[in-house]
């Protein structure tokens, strides 16, 4: 061995200069000096700790520099936080391009990136790996006195006596610089890893069939109910949940086990922290025929070792699941890695358990990373994955940003859905992001959707995109029969406007009969969603945004959805004092009363935001649903995603009004797929379903082709209005909304930007505004819009830069300018 390379790696990177990106909200990045003990650590994609005005702030470190700007005075960086860069190269190109496309500061891309920055609290683990211990065996036999060596050397020993020593960040207890360790780490002889301490790991026990053995014959129907209950949904449920559903004991669960009738497990009650289920086994389906050809293709795709994008459209229960689970396989087989992008949190649960069953024991691991863990655990997941351990990701938005290395495959899971947008600052699109990784990392990228977004389908369709069509349902089973019920008509015979009609309460009544479930869609939440004085016809609005406040019955207040804003139930007209205040627009709260009152001995539950507050009383709700333990179930939007249940043979859509008139060009868009989402709930299983859909616009092509369910007719006529209108996949659109508490200073900015804009609106890009948003007022900040359209993306871009610059030059507060580029809601 030869140890005088030792010292070399030293001087490898010794910058006396980097750029870091900070976290605040401006768009450039900083110069730093580093100090001479930190040069070697200081590299591209890590953390650093750099004083920032009067704080501390942890930034990136972009970029490493010879030389200074002139004249400027600099202050030096803290400390170094990682040995091991957070970011790859690859993902730090990956967040400059980010950072330029949406135009966002740097710094707030790679906070979103990035974990939460635990470690600054957290110990290391430092151990010898096997070439470490081997020099340092070496060098015992030639009894190097460490007073003699090297510096490395005399760690090696040091390294080799004390086993695994926990090191705190900068300089250690025991003598070693992280610089030194870091050295160590470089040549392969030591290896650090991050320790996420005081996890007490909360668990349940979950319960699965596993059907062997022999069992006692006393014990034939609780095994017949337990059977049922595991067998003919999503199968395996936390015990408490089995014992009160199935109603059985403890102890019988415990002898079913003994005997080989049940499974059982500890899962954690957060999926990030479960290694991986090892009682579950999935269904192994063989591919149908259509699903067989949708898998062809893509692994002809990942033979040909290039990047590129394939959209996968199936109808609702074609099994697009079981093809995305066989591509992530395929990427595996072949050392690639893969992440798997769904719209929501709860999805991640399922999908997430059916990867780590799938991956979980045959490969390295499975991770799922969203918004709602805790720092702790966000970090702890995130550096698994950092370091290798996990090779497949689940995940909501963010995960698009997983530290994959050799990524083979992202898979984005219902990319239609709005809440791939994020709505604040980088105002990225998961969807969009994730084409742009996969293309860095030469991937491929596979979109799948019953109800493909008009940008996706429209590329698919001029080639640029590859199409992988699923026509049918799986088994044959039939697309569920969708009726329309026209509320004008109602009203002319009954002359009530009850929201539930009378095809809808026959339906409901036909389910409870038959002893199957029904699914009851309402978009709002709350139970009324106006106040209005009869008198003069004020309407209560919210203190801080121009919007109507809704009343909450059983929390007996008047709530803003969206400032979360409090008020007390009004009396009287807050504005003639007259007594007639008035509630209407019912919500999901009333809907659900009325139910109770026209179905009393059904059983009933609620499933929207005010009743699913914590992941654990949506799983509940969820699972008792599945189970069997509910008839009907009423909710919002959450209800229409993704979720496979049996049993339902009616899903009804109260008013598809609501969403039809929002003042935003998607609006039809997005109708429809929230029907045909819906509508797909129904008759999954061997049950034919019907859906009943209410609306006073019987006539809307939007509804008229949900029913139908015919997504290439909708898209066509939709196509047509986006090009009339010059609205996207025809044009780009960037929102530029100009925002101030006080109003004076929104109109003075808007004023001077729009100085900015007027000589350069022309056909090139076509300038709108200022007007007053859609939402006037938002969080107590008066709002104006002006919003940018061009044919040309690129001249879009430079216009929108341009106009950044000079509202920077003016001296208006970037904080005042929130600039959303492909903006998916114009309020
Ligand atoms: P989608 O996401 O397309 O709406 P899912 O992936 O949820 O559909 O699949 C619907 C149902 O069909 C699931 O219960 C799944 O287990 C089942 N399934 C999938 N593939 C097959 C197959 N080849 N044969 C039988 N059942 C299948
Ligand atoms: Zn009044
Ligand atoms: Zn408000």
């Amino acid at each position: 061995m030869n140890f005088s390379a030792a010292g070399t790696l030293a001087n490898a990177m010794s910058a006396p200069f980097c750029n870091v990106a900070l976290p605040v909200p401006l768009r450039t990045t900083f110069t730093y000096r580093v100090p001479e003990p930190l040069r070697s650590s200081v590299q591209p994609g890590c953390r650093v700790l750099v004083p920032f005005r009067k704080k501390s702030l942890v930034g990136v470190v972009v970029e490493c520099i010879e030389a200074a700007p002139a004249g400027a005075r600099l202050r030096e960086i803290a400390r170094v936080v990682d040995l091991l860069p957070a970011l790859t190269p690859k993902l730090l190109e990956f967040g400059q391009w980010i950072a330029s496309y949406y135009l966002a500061p740097i710094g707030e891309v790679f906070r979103s990136m990035l974990p939460p920055a635990t470690e600054l609290s957290s110990q290391r683990e430092v151990a010898l790996s096997a070439a470490g211990r081997a020099m340092a065996e070496e060098l015992g036999k030639k009894l190097l006195l460490p007073e003699t060596g090297q510096e490395e050397l005399r760690a090696l020993v040091e390294l080799a006596k004390q086993g695994k020593v926990f090191s705190f960040t900068g300089t250690g207890k025991r003598g070693f610089s992280a610089d030194l360790l870091q050295r160590l780490q470089r040549r392969g002889l030591v290896e650090i890893r991050e320790m996420t301490k005081g996890r007490k790991r909360r668990t349940q026990r979950i319960i699965a069939w596993k059907g062997e053995g022999a069992s006692k014959p006393g014990d034939a129907e609780n095994l017949e109910r337990v059977h049922a209950l595991l067998e003919t949904e999503r199968g395996p449920l936390p015990l408490h949940q089995l014992l009160k559903l199935a109603h059985v004991s403890r102890s019988l669960v415990e002898r079913l086990i003994r005997t080989g009738a049940l499974a059982s497990w500890e899962e954690p009650l957060d999926p990030a922290e479960d290694p991986f289920d090892t009682g579950y086994e999935p269904p192994a389906h063989t591919l149908n025929p259509a699903q067989e050809s949708a898998f062809g293709a893509i692994r002809a795709r990942f033979e040909l070792g290039e990047f590129g994008v394939q959209l996968l459209h199936g109808v609702t229960g074609s099994g697009k699941t079981e093809v995305y689970l066989r591509a992530v396989q395929d990427a595996l087989a072949r050392g690639k890695t893969a992440i798997v992008l769904v719209p929501e949190i709860a999805l991640t649960l399922w999908v997430g358990r059916q990867c780590r069953a799938w991956f979980g024991a045959q490969f390295e691991g499975v991770v799922v990373l969203h918004s709602a863990l805790s720092d702790v655990e966000r970090s702890h997941a995130w550096w698994r994955v950092r370091h290798g351990e996990a090779r497949v990701v689940v995940g909501t938005r963010s995960a698009v940003f997983a530290p994959l290395e050799n990524l083979g495959l992202i898979v984005v899971d219902e990319e239609q859905e709005s809440s791939y947008k994020q709505e604040e600052t980088p105002r990225y699109h998961g969807r969009d992001v994730a084409i742009v990784r996969a293309k860095l990392e030469n991937a491929v990228a596979l979109l799948g959707s019953a109800t493909p977004s008009l940008e996706t389908y429209h590329h698919a369709r001029e080639g640029k995109y590859e199409l992988l069509t699923i026509a049918g349902r799986v088994a044959s089973r039939p697309l569920p029969s969708v009726e329309i019920i026209s509320l004008r008509e109602e009203f002319q015979q009954t002359h009530k406007t009850n929201p539930i009609s009378s095809a809808l309460h026959a339906g409901i009544q036909e389910c409870l009969s038959n002893g199957t479930q029904a699914l009851i869609l309402i978009n709002r939440r709350g139970y009324s969603w106006s106040v209005l004085c009869r008198s003069c016809g004020a309407s209560v609005q919210c203190v801080n945004c121009s919007i109507s406040m809704t009343h909450h019955k059983s929390r007996n207040r008047l709530e803003c959805h969206y400032c979360g804003s409090i008020q007390q139930i009004p009396k009287q007209c807050p504005r003639c004092h007259s007594k007639y205040v008035y509630f209407f627009g019912e919500g999901s709260e009333h809907l659900e009363e009325r139910l109770r009152k026209e179905f009393p001995g059904a059983r009933i539950a609620r499933l929207d935001r005010d009743t699913a507050r914590t992941k654990r009383q949506f799983q509940e709700t969820l699972g008792a649903f599945a189970g069997g333990a509910l008839d009907i179930l009423v909710g919002t939007q959450m209800l229409a995603k993704g979720h496979d249940f049996h049993r339902v043979t009616l899903v009804g859509v109260v008013s598809a009004d609501a969403s039809l008139s929002m003042p935003d060009f998607r609006a039809a868009e997005r109708t429809f797929q929230l029907l045909t989402q819906v509508a797909g709930r129904a008759g999954r299983g061997d049950l034919p379903g019907h859906v009943l859909i209410q609306t006073y616009y019987p006539d809307h092509y939007a509804i008229q082709d949900a029913v139908k369910q015919d997504y290439a007719a909708f898209f066509e006529r939709e196509l047509h209005f986006r090009r009339v209108m010059a609205y996207p996949p025809f044009t780009s659109l960037a929102n530029v909304i100009v925002r101030d508490t006080s109003l004076e200073n929104a109109i003075q900015w808007s004023r001077r930007l729009s100085e900015y804009f007027a000589p350069l609106n022309n056909d090139a890009v076509r300038v709108l505004g200022p007007a007053a948003a859609p939402l006037a007022r938002l969080k107590r900040e008066h709002r104006f819009q002006f919003l940018l359209k061009s044919k040309s993306r690129v001249k879009l871009a430079r216009l929108l830069s341009g106009a950044l610059a000079y509202c920077d030059a003016k001296e208006i507060p970037q904080t005042a300018i929130l600039a959303d580029v492909d903006p998916l809601s114009l309020l």
